[in-house]
């Protein structure tokens, strides 16, 4: 599978991080959460309806998940092709 790491378009409307559930059954989140977090991304082919497990292992490793929300924000902005760099500029 392509790696899409940094891929146009793939901006907010298509990737989203959110809580991970621990399942996924009709399109909702069954049995809590598991305090990590996932990338979601409907251009590569995700589909937010499906749990963790039930998506192949390219979309899975793009899920992540990731440990905190810091980090998976970190995960979302790189797919997203949106540059972590923040300068402050001080005198
Ligand atoms: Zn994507």
């Amino acid at each position: 599978m392509a790696s899409c790491h940094g891929a146009a378009g793939h901006d907010n409307d298509a990737a989203i991080l959110r809580a991970q559930p621990v399942r996924m059954i009709g399109g909702h989140p069954v049995g809590g959460y598991t305090g990590r977090y996932e990338v979601i991304c409907r251009a590569c082919g995700d589909d937010p309806c499906l749990s963790y497990d039930e998506v192949p292992p390219g979309l899975q490793e793009l899920r992540g998940p990731s440990q905190s929300l810091a980090s998976g924000l970190a995960a979302l902005h790189e797919h997203i092709g949106l540059l972590d760099e923040v300068q402050c500029a001080r005198p």
